[in-house]
């Protein structure tokens, strides 16, 4: 049955890169696919459109940037076509100093709640020097990546979220991606009171996969939010023995109990979701049972 599976995923990849001959794939087009890159402590998720537009959401910490433009420069041609910043943080936007040196960006949209480091000013003096354009990302705006895949903001809350347990990563920028009948949720570090506002504002929040926010930890993905999305994979990127404790228990087990597959880059490594919008189909670089699994979205 997964053979199948596998096997319409491929037929579907061939209709479509026959297809997008028009275009100048980046890489070989086979649907939508998706990387959860290992960056030990951090996140780093990038995004390849059945058009082969490429979206880098976050890069890690600056001591995995190494390892984060090796990969990049395997899976990437030319420069990066849009660099999504979640929030300000060093684990999240370490490694795009290095990114944007040696690949370059056609466009950066930045997170909203400011934090000063030299790590984001270093960025800024990246963006500034390889004349790449910065915006702020703003709710509502979509982005249309090609092939019928589209990347929609659907935060950072309207007004600003103030006076919580670090606003900083409230104010996360959330992104839906959409292809086909399948979606997937980029959560950045979001927390209890982001999740409270996504569901107060109505926005279509179901996701086959969820990339978990803040790392798994125990101050994001209540059981609420967790219904609202309904995720059938679960993806949390997370350092081996980091000092945090990421993911939490609590929070492994709620993601369990409703319903998704739980993976986790610590254990996994880098992550690998392909879909070609009906099916989705997850590969780990370690190989983990279970290392492969495949499902018709109905
Ligand atoms: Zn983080």
């Amino acid at each position: 049955m997964a053979a199948l599976r596998h096997f319409r995923t491929w037929l579907a990849g061939c209709l479509l890169a026959a297809l997008s001959l028009g275009s100048t794939p980046a890489r070989a087009a086979a649907g939508l696919r998706v990387d959860f890159i290992d960056v030990g402590q951090g996140d780093a998720a990038l995004v390849t459109s059945p058009a082969g537009k490429t979206v880098l959401i976050d890069g890690g910490p600056a001591n995995h940037a190494p390892a984060l433009t090796a990969f990049l420069a395997a899976h990437v041609h030319g420069p990066i076509d849009l660099i999504l910043l979640s929030h300000r943080h060093e684990d999240h936007l370490g490694g795009l100093p290095a990114v944007v040196h040696q690949l370059g960006a056609r466009l950066f949209l930045d997170a909203p709640a400011a934090h000063a480091g030299p790590d984001y000013e270093r960025l800024m003096r990246e963006l500034e020097a390889r004349g790449v354009p910065a915006r702020q990302a703003a709710r509502g705006r979509r982005i249309d990546l090609g092939g019928g895949a589209a990347l929609t903001m659907l935060g950072p809350p309207e007004p600003s979220i103030v006076g919580s347990r670090s606003d900083v990563n409230a104010n996360s920028v959330v992104a839906r991606l959409t292809y086909g009948g399948v979606s997937i949720l980029f959560a950045g570090d979001a927390e209890s009171p982001t999740e409270a506002w996504l569901l107060a504002s109505g926005q279509d929040l179901r996701a086959d996969v969820l990339k978990v926010a803040h790392h798994g930890s125990r101050y994001a993905s209540g059981m609420r939010f967790l219904r609202a999305v309904g995720p059938r994979v679960a993806v949390i990127s997370a350092g081996a023995g980091n000092e945090y404790g990421h993911p939490a228990r609590v929070t492994v087990q709620r993601l369990a109990r409703a319903g998704a597959a739980v993976y986790r880059t610590d254990l996994d490594g880098d992550v690998t979701v392909e879909t070609d919008g009906t099916s989705v189909h997850v590969r780990t670089a370690r190989g983990r049972a279970p290392s492969t699994e495949a499902w018709a979205v109905p």
